[in-house]
C-alpha cells in the first residue's frame, strides 16, 4: 500500500533532500529493518520535530546500493503518480545537455575511487567505460580483466575482440555502441565481483545508463544480468527475453526517455569456453537487432 504524506511534510522533505543535494549528498539510503525503520512517515516526524535531522544521512565509508535505494524509492508513493525519492535521485550530470560532458562528471565524481575493497587488490586504474555517449546500444558486463585494467578500457582483450566481432555481426561497429562494466576495477585473479563490490559500483554505471539513454541495454553475463535486474535467476531463465529497465537510483528528467529495454546473453569469455553457445548468444543479439531495427551484414564470399 503506497504511504500518503502530508502535503507540507512532503514539502518539507524535497526542502531539505535539495539542501544535501546542494552540499553535493546525492544518494540515500534505508537503514537496516527495524520497529520503524522503512517508514518514511516517521523519518519525516523526525525531521520536522527538528531533531535527529536526516535518518538517511551517508555516513563516512557508506554507500548506496542499488537494491536500498530501489527498496527506498519504491514504496514511497506519495499520491499515486508522485515520488518524493524522484527529488532524491537528483544527479549533478542531468543537469548538462552534453552526454560528453555529463559523463566527464560522473568520472570526476568517482575520482580515484576507494569505495570498495577492489581499490586494493591490485587494480592498476579505473575502467570507466568507453563509446559512442549517445549509444542506442549499450553492453554492460561483470568488470575488467588483466587486459582491460592495463588499457582503461573495458572488453579490449580476448573476449573484446569476440564482442567487437558480435557487435559487427549485428550490423554495427564497436564505435556506435557504449561499453561499460558493473564494477571499474579488476577483481584479483579475474574472480567473479562480491555482490556487495557490485552494488557498490553500479549506481555509477546506472549514471552513465540515464546519460547515454541507449535503446536497449544488452546485460553480459550472470553477475551483469543479476545486478541491473536486481533479481536472481539463472541464465537460462534470465535469457530469451526483454526486460523494461530504468537504472535504479536515478531520475530521469528526459521526457523522451524513460528507461529502455534489456536482454540478456552470454558474457563472450563465456562463449570462449564453450563455443557451443554461441548459437543462443546469437539468438539473443538477433532479438535485439529486431528491436533496434538491424540488419546482419550480407556475407561477402
Ligand atoms: S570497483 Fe567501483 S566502487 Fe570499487 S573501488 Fe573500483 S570504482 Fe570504486
Amino acid at each position: 500500500m503506497p504511504r500518503t504524506l502530508d502535503p507540507e511534510l512532503r514539502r518539507a522533505l524535497a526542502a531539505r533532500i535539495r539542501y544535501y543535494n546542494e552540499m553535493g549528498i546525492y544518494d540515500f539510503y534505508r537503514r537496516p529493518p527495524s520497529e520503524h525503520a522503512g517508514e518514511v512517515a516517521a523519518l519525516i516526524a523526525v525531521d520536522e520535530a527538528g531533531t535527529r535531522i536526516l535518518e538517511h544521512t551517508l555516513e563516512p565509508g557508506e554507500e548506496m546500493s542499488p537494491r536500498k535505494a530501489a527498496a527506498v524509492a519504491r514504496p514511497v508513493a506519495i499520491h499515486d503518480d508522485e515520488n518524493i525519492f524522484e527529488v532524491i535521485a537528483l544527479k549533478p550530470e542531468q543537469s548538462v545537455g552534453d552526454p560528453v560532458k555529463a559523463l566527464k562528471i560522473i568520472r570526476e565524481d568517482l575520482g580515484d575511487c576507494t569505495r570498495c575493497v577492489l581499490h586494493k587488490q591490485g587494480r592498476k586504474q579505473i575502467v570507466f567505460g568507453v563509446g559512442n555517449p549517445k549509444a542506442e546500444l549499450m553492453f554492460v558486463g561483470e568488470g575488467p580483466g588483466a587486459d582491460e585494467d592495463a588499457q582503461g578500457e573495458p572488453f579490449v582483450g580476448r573476449a573484446g575482440q569476440l564482442l567487437n566481432n558480435m557487435i559487427k555481426a549485428m550490423g554495427i561497429s564497436r564505435e556506435q555502441v557504449y561499453i561499460a562494466n558493473i564494477v571499474k576495477c579488476r577483481p584479483p585473479g579475474n574472480r567473479t565481483p562480491e555482490r556487495e563490490e557490485c552494488e557498490t559500483c553500479s549506481p555509477f554505471l546506472m549514471r552513465q545508463i540515464a546519460v547515454v539513454k541507449p535503446k536497449v541495454v544488452v546485460a553480459l553475463g550472470a553477475v551483469a544480468a543479476k545486478t541491473l535486474l536486481a533479481m536472481s535467476a539463472s541464465m537460462m531463465q534470465l535469457r530469451g527475453r526483454f526486460y523494461e529497465f530504468r537504472p535504479t537510483g536515478v531520475r530521469t528528467n528526459d521526457p523522451n526517455w524513460d528507461g529502455c529495454k534489456l536482454a540478456v546473453t552470454y558474457h563472450p569469455a563465456f562463449l570462449l569456453r564453450d563455443p557451443r553457445q554461441k548459437g543462443e548468444a546469437w539468438k539473443d543479439l538477433q532479438m535485439v537487432m529486431k528491436e533496434l531495427g538491424l540488419k546482419a551484414p550480407k556475407a561477402t564470399t
